[in-house]
């Protein structure tokens, strides 16, 4: 059997129309990395937060909150880098880095969309894993709480109930489920029909925008939810259970 060069021409064309997308992406990559050293005001702390595909626990930590084993296989599209924030600066600086070098953003809360788009996407992208924000302040005496976008309901949950038997915040069944997704979604639950959905029980949201700045709903003004990048952090209204 004989090969022209002419008739292996379209598979060469196809390797090299391959080996071009590899590295376009090895060089989007790079600079997105070399961008997170260079923004963040302290280069040792983000580097601690930042999981390449060598790094020997990316697959631990983007396994960690998948909740829909569909999206685990082999052939799911993986992201280039998770960055999992410990600061408010690491996240501007993801949001900075990711749009100046062309790649999408996947936030992640809890890990519970029902269509792992908080951690799959079909172009080249980076998870900004909020796992880390995940602190829950209660305020009794004024009957609110302030809870980080990647606690969890039982987090919550168990936040106010160990401050107080009288106040309650209504919100999902699963405990498991994380607070950015459910209260952008609305969040239902069993004390709904009394008390409604968790999105209406928050006050104020402090909030990172596409270009970086923080907002809050006195920067913001009352309607404000508009087209925002991140929620980090979230004001909750406790109501008095038997009022
Ligand atoms: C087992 C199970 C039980 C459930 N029970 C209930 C229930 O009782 N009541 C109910 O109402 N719903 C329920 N849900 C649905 C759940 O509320 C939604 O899937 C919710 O979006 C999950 O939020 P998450 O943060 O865990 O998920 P994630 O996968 O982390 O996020 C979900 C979506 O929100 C986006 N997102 C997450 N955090 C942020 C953020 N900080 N800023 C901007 N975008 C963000 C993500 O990018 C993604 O698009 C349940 C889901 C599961 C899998």
């Amino acid at each position: 059997m004989k090969f022209s060069c002419f008739s292996m021409l379209p598979f060469l064309l196809v390797v090299l129309i391959l080996s071009m997308i590899g590295a376009t992406l090895a060089v989007s990559h790079g600079k997105f990395l070399h961008c997170l050293q260079f923004c963040s005001s302290n280069s040792s702390t983000i580097s601690k937060v930042i999981y390449t595909q060598n790094n020997p626990f990316y697959s631990s930590v983007l396994n960690a909150s998948i909740q829909n084993t569909r999206f685990t296989t082999p052939s799911t599209p993986k992201p280039l880098v998770i960055v999992a924030a410990l600061q408010i600066s690491h996240i501007q600086s993801t949001i900075f880095c990711s749009k100046k070098h062309g790649l999408q953003i996947r936030i992640r809360s809890g890990g519970h969309d029902f269509e792992g788009l908080s951690y799959v996407s079909e172009v080249p992208f980076v998870i900004l894993d909020l796992l880390n924000f995940r602190a829950v302040k209660v305020d009794v005496k004024n009957e609110f709480a302030w809870v980080e976008s990647g606690a969890t309901l039982g987090e919550l949950y168990y936040g106010i109930a160990s401050k107080t038997t009288t106040l309650a915040f209504p919100a999902g069944v699963c405990h498991t489920v994380g607070v950015g997704g459910h209260f952008s979604g609305g969040g239902y639950g069993i004390l709904m029909r009394k008390y409604g959905l968790a999105a209406d029980h928050v006050m104020d949201a402090q909030l990172i925008d596409v270009n970086g700045r923080i907002l809050d709903r006195k920067s913001m003004g009352k309607i404000c939810f508009g087209p925002f990048v991140e929620a980090e952090e979230t004001h909750l209204g406790l109501f008095s259970l038997g009022k």
